[in-house]
């Protein structure tokens, strides 16, 4: 990590009022973005006031109670957005694994900007960042580097991160709409909650057999089920490289986990994913649930979505030896009762319960980069300007 650049001439006060514009603007930077980008991490509590009461909003049932009503709509929200999050700004915006229109892509942008995680260029220039650096110091958000907070939440609060490095991003960065979005990223978030108040309002009026009002809407359908849906997104980045197991050598410690893909849609193939991340299924079998693509697909067919990358025979041929020889290191690790958690010394005592009862078939170290297959370099390629995302429609 870089030293820290600091200049004395940003004062505590400056730096106050900085992080409040940042609220509104993300791309305020006065002493510059990569600047802020090269400091040591640290958590800025000014910038994160309004993270902080997303997570204290959900006291609020406390004070609002709840309704069927009201929890379903928490549930049903959490599940369509966890959708914008996978299938929209992982799928789409940080790994291009399908085709849209330039309208189409706005539209998603939008849909992706209701998570209330920022902007979608900001989540896949931090995505993209990850592939290439998994597991390796400069990630900002591995549990085997940074232990298993502040791959969860911390990173998320810490200064550095905040500022999108667009240069990153180049495919994504000449859309004047998406950059506009993704600078003023609480105007969605905003609009989304206000949306919800507004529905409350209507139920109780027109439909007052259903016993709920604008502001028990509000807490359940905005605050407590965008805290789940972030935290559960957030288990990806904290346990997804710990728990489950490991069909292929990469470089880093992803893992498979059926728990992961259920609680965020198929995301919990991880480990097939860091393998190859260019196709739009993370699922590689018919068993690895995969809601997402089963969105995905479906979306295909009205027409918004065209163009799904299907995982290549290539992959499907070294996922069966893989799987095999996983099975065989298994059997002799459990033969010898040989449960190496030496990499969980950083997590909760809860957390490394479960990884533990679920990692049978990991490998204990992390393979050194020069060690496993080449990584997919389709990251890396992204990064650079590449074709523009309404290409003309075509093999669907
Ligand atoms: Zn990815
Ligand atoms: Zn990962």
């Amino acid at each position: 990590m870089p030293d820290s650049v600091a200049s004395p001439s940003v004062t505590p006060l400056r730096r106050f009022f900085a992080a409040v514009v940042q609220w509104f603007d993300s791309d305020y930077t006065p002493g510059g973005a990569e600047r802020m980008r090269n400091e040591p991490d640290k958590v800025d509590w000014v910038r994160c006031i309004p993270f902080i009461v997303l997570h204290a909003g959900c006291l609020g049932i406390i004070w609002v109670g709840a309704s069927a009503f009201a929890v379903w709509s928490a549930v049903v929200l959490y599940v369509v957005r966890m959708f914008a999050v996978t299938g929209i700004y992982h799928r789409y915006f940080s790994h291009k694994t399908y085709s849209t229109s330039r309208f189409g892509q706005f539209l998603l942008a939008i849909w992706g900007g209701t998570t209330v995680q920022r902007g979608g260029l900001w989540w896949a220039y931090h995505h993209r960042h990850h592939h290439q650096h998994s597991d390796q110091p400069e990630d900002a958000h591995s549990p085997h580097v940074h232990g298993f907070w502040w791959s969860h939440i911390g990173w998320i609060t810490s200064r550095r991160n905040f500022p999108t490095d667009y240069s990153t991003i180049k495919d994504l960065a000449k859309y004047p709409e998406l950059v506009w979005l993704n600078r003023f990223d609480t105007v969605v978030p905003v609009l989304f909650a206000l949306s919800i108040f507004g529905l409350g309002a209507a139920l109780e009026t027109w439909a007052p057999g259903l016993g709920t009002d604008r502001w028990q809407m509000l807490v359940w359908g905005f605050f407590v089920s965008t805290t789940f849906l972030f935290h559960g997104t957030s288990c990806i980045n904290s346990m997804a490289h710990l728990m489950g197991r490991r069909r292929f050598n990469t470089t880093d410690d992803s893992r498979n986990s059926f728990i992961l893909a259920i609680i965020c849609l198929g995301e919990g193939w991880h480990n097939n994913h860091h393998r190859y991340q260019s196709c739009t299924r993370n699922g590689f079998y018919w068993w690895e649930i995969d809601i997402t693509y089963y969105g995905l697909k479906l979306l295909s067919w009205t027409g918004l979505i065209w163009g799904l990358k299907p995982v290549p025979k290539s992959i499907m041929e070294e996922a069966a030896r893989a799987d095999h020889l996983a099975t065989i290191a298994a059997a002799q690790r459990a033969s010898t009762g040989n449960l190496d958690a030496a990499t969980l010394k950083k997590v909760v005592p809860a957390a490394a319960a479960i990884a533990v009862a679920t990692a049978t078939a990991s490998e204990s170290n992390l393979p050194k980069k020069s060690e496993g297959p080449g990584i997919h370099k389709n990251v890396a390629e992204l990064t650079h300007d590449q074709k523009p995302a309404d290409q003309p429609k075509a093999g669907k």
